[in-house]
């Protein structure tokens, strides 16, 4: 997985030390209309406040054309 911004601080408490987290299994994010299966979540956390920076669905290609 590649983002071509790297988020380095948290814009909350501004501590500088992120960690990464994931949502899998029952927890996955499900397309809305249609039969497949879901992908895992995974968010970038600050480990100082706990606040949620960013989440990032690992195949966002699952999610196409569930907007009409
Ligand atoms: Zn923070």
């Amino acid at each position: 997985m590649k983002h071509s911004v790297d988020i380095t601080q948290c814009p909350k408490c501004a501590a500088k030390e992120l960690g990464r987290g994931k949502h899998a299994g029952y927890a996955a994010i499900y397309p809305i209309n249609k039969m497949s299966l879901g992908s895992e979540v995974e968010h970038i956390i600050c480990i100082e406040c706990g606040f949620i920076i960013e989440s990032y669905v690992k195949k966002p290609e699952k999610f196409k054309g569930t907007i009409f």
